[in-house]
């Protein structure tokens, strides 16, 4: 299986030019930071970046499950964010799409958000957009649609974006960094099991339960159909959505570029499929030590 997502499907994310921690009580944010920036936000395509996107998602990983203090989360959240945007976890995370429109909101077992799987959509909402007050940010739900009420002019501008958009879009939505780094550790430890398993290098005896039992997002795809051959186009609804599905075609598949260096323990992207070391560097300072072990 080929794992060429940007020639199918161009698909666009919104980041903003910058981001900023907030605190509510101990719990720490990221929020889009506008103030004196040109460029507020712009979109990229996130496909086209899924090589970077997915090494840098499982370093963050990887460096928080060794270093869990506050510090260290939180520079590797902002680094990811800012560069990628967040990730859509107001979106991604429940059952029913259309939990704008009930009362309530369902969502996914093991999902980073809330142990409860059942909440008040109005509470919900409030998770995603702590600090925003009514006039910034609220909606409204008549004759079964869904109106995102603001005054302010960078959510007037997202009126004719998707519901999903205007949401995971607007300068007032927020991620907690917990949520970002439990995400990150996640699929770091099923990529670690996977990878270590291939390479005959098992420590884990739990594999089934951490791998095999672990639900990624479902993301919807339209066919298109611009020549005589039908093509796949994924419409992720977030970056996460994006991810979830990247990561199983790429590790799943026979050319599996994602790697962990032998030296370092970083994850790499191998463009050569025998890699074993994430850079020159590596692979001398392996040899020097392999010479020096012979010669004892
Ligand atoms: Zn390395």
């Amino acid at each position: 299986m080929e794992f060429n997502f940007k020639s199918n499907s161009p698909y666009s994310y919104m980041r903003y030019g910058n981001y900023k921690a907030k605190y509510k009580g101990k719990e720490q944010y990221l929020v889009p930071n506008i103030d004196g920036l040109l460029n507020i936000r712009d979109l990229y395509d996130m496909f086209s970046k899924m090589d970077s996107i997915l090494v840098d998602l499982l370093n963050m990983g990887r460096i928080c499950s060794e270093e869990n203090d506050e510090r260290t989360k939180f520079a590797c959240a902002y680094f990811f964010v800012k560069q990628y945007g967040l990730l859509g976890f107001m979106v991604d995370t429940p059952i029913n799409t259309d939990f704008m429109l009930m009362n309530e909101v369902t969502l996914k077992e093991d999902n980073f958000i809330n142990n409860n799987c059942i909440m008040k959509t109005k509470d919900y909402f409030k998770l995603f957009f702590p600090f925003a007050t009514a006039d910034e940010m609220s909606y409204t739900v008549t004759n079964g649609k869904v109106v995102i009420k603001s005054t302010f002019y960078l959510q007037e501008m997202l009126q004719q974006a998707s519901l999903n958009n205007q949401l995971i879009y607007s300068n007032f939505y927020c991620e907690k960094v917990d949520w970002i780094i439990e995400y990150a550790k996640k699929m770091y430890s099923i990529f670690k099991m996977i990878f270590d398993k291939q390479n005959n290098d098992v420590q884990e005896f739990n594999i089934e339960n951490t791998v095999n039992k672990y639900y990624f997002s479902g993301v919807p795809y339209t066919i298109n159909m611009y020549g005589q051959t039908p093509e796949i186009s994924w419409q992720p609804n977030s970056l996460k959505q994006a991810i979830d599905l990247s990561f199983g075609f790429m590790i799943c598949s026979e050319k599996n570029p994602l790697k962990i260096c032998k030296h370092c323990g970083k994850v790499f992207y191998a463009k050569n499929p025998k890699a074993e070391y994430c850079s020159p560097q590596c692979r001398n300072q392996a040899n020097v030590y392999k010479s020096r072990e012979k010669n004892k």
